[in-house]
């Protein structure tokens, strides 16, 4: 297929550093090396503006759980386009694809988490959740109860609710975070934080952190705690099996909700249809995104339990988004969906391309870079060391070694993530094993020229 919209890269670079602003990005790079520009994706793979074919191993921001290019996701959103583009779930109405998708949900949700608050993204989800579990407990005659408790690399978006709950200390550095009314526990990163405690005796510690602040704050202060089931953000970092067990046994038995953070681990990523059913929680609270709609339509929420429901259901929830189950949206995210069940991504990941790439992956601890290789479905990590026996970091350039390694990974056309000195992948779950193996020969490359 002929690339469409493409006009010289130096161009389109040019106008892209002086008028766009990017996320997460120093501007001041951009006039330096301009942005690659990607003009079109098919399956785990994208095209730039030079004709380059790169390997997605990062799903995009670990989204395009579907791959990219399908027709099916396309006519979806041009039927709801000309059906009805657009209307609100406020004030008494509703609409068919937002009904469907929550009733949809509600179905692949274990449990009793039955319903769904939407929004348009992690972000807004999780603010929803703060005010949400607030609100819970005011109604249940306990208002004192409003401190969350999340952890230290936690990431749960950069809105100043979500960026609060969340642990990053580059977020909090930056615009008056976080808020009051949240503590950070630390997180269950045994490999660079467990010095000489086994993996059980660290994850047990640090679960307790948790028993511990509601100790401090008070039980009748806190409303819930948050967490990713498996940290990505921070590193894609894998807690001790003990580690989750643990923290639901102290939620149970201490009068608070639990979150669990879906974004990333939602919709096969893990090789479940949902990481807390692969660590084995009972979430009160899951937030959804990304991969609800494999990122072609943004689109969020919360999914809540029936005894949540109830009780914020008891009155009026002053809180919502003009695009709150934007139609189009959720009519992509159903089909999506549907794609996901059909093709049975979720058991390809868990039984198929999974454990293919497991091995694979696992064996780059192999390489003389390489301190900790790590794996759950297709959610992976490598921490780089200058010294294996130490697990040291690059300490005054931590940064900036899985920068050099992320732009050779580029150079060699596989998109690769780094989180300071450890690099991430999380593919497309349609990822094949022929390109599996492209993507696990590009990442030793990738290693030895970065070594
Ligand atoms: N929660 C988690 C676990 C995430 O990884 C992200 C984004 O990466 C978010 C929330 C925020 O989602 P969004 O970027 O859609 O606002």
């Amino acid at each position: 297929m002929p690339l469409t919209n493409v006009r010289p890269t130096a161009e389109l670079q040019a106008l892209d550093a002086a008028h766009h602003m990017h996320p997460f990005t120093d501007q001041s790079s951009l006039a330096k090396k301009g942005a690659r520009i990607i003009v079109r994706g098919e399956g785990s793979w994208l095209t730039d503006s030079e004709g380059e074919r790169i390997l997605d191993g990062m799903s995009g921001l670990w989204c395009v759980n579907v791959g990219y290019g399908r027709e099916r996701l396309v006519q979806a959103a041009d039927r709801q386009m000309r059906e009805l583009p657009y209307y609100n779930t406020f004030f008494q109405t509703t609409h068919i694809p937002a009904i469907d998708l929550a009733a949809k949900l509600a179905e692949i949700c274990p449990g009793d988490l039955n319903h769904v608050f939407f929004a348009g993204s992690g972000s807004e989800a999780n603010d929803t959740n703060l005010r949400m579990v607030r609100h819970y407990w005011a109604l249940k005659g306990k208002p004192s109860k409003s401190w969350i408790i999340s952890r230290k690399n936690g990431y749960h978006g950069s809105s100043v609710g979500s960026g609060s709950m969340g642990g990053m200390a580059g977020i909090h550095a930056q615009g008056g975070l976080p808020i009051p009314g949240i503590r950070h526990i630390d997180q269950p990163y045994w490999y660079l934080e467990g010095g000489d405690a086994s993996p059980e005796d660290f994850g047990r510690a640090r679960a307790r952190q948790l028993e511990t602040a509601i100790d401090e704050i008070g039980e009748d202060n806190v409303a819930a705690f948050i967490a990713e089931p498996i940290q990505g953000a921070g590193g894609v970092i894998i807690p001790p099996e003990n580690y989750w067990p643990e923290i639901q046994r102290i939620c149970d038995e201490r009068e608070i909700l639990l979150i669990c953070d879906e974004v990333i681990t939602g919709f096969g990523r893990t090789g479940h249809w949902f990481g807390h059913q692969a660590i084995g929680a009972r979430p009160d609270i899951i937030t959804i995104a990304k991969g609800l709609s494999s990122g072609y339509l943004p689109i969020g929420g919360s999914v809540v339990s029936d005894e949540v429901a109830e009780v914020i259901g008891s009155d009026e929830f002053n809180h919502g988004y003009t695009y709150s189950g934007h139609p189009v949206a959720a009519a992509v995210a159903l089909e999506n969906l549907a794609i996901i069940e059909e093709e049975k991504l979720v058991q390809r990941v868990h039984d198929d391309v999974g454990p293919y790439i497991r091995e694979k992956w696992l064996s780059l601890v192999d390489h003389p870079l390489v301190g900790e290789a790590t794996i759950v479905g297709l959610m992976g990590s490598i921490a780089l060391t200058p010294h294996k026996p130490s697990r040291a970091r690059f300490a005054s350039e931590a940064g900036t070694v899985g920068y050099i390694c992320r732009e050779f990974s580029f150079g060699n056309n596989l998109i690769m993530r780094h989180v300071y000195d450890r690099m991430i992948i999380a593919p497309p779950l349609v990822i094949t094993r022929e390109e599996i193996d492209i993507l696990i020969e590009r990442v030793w490359k990738t290693l030895d020229q970065t070594h």
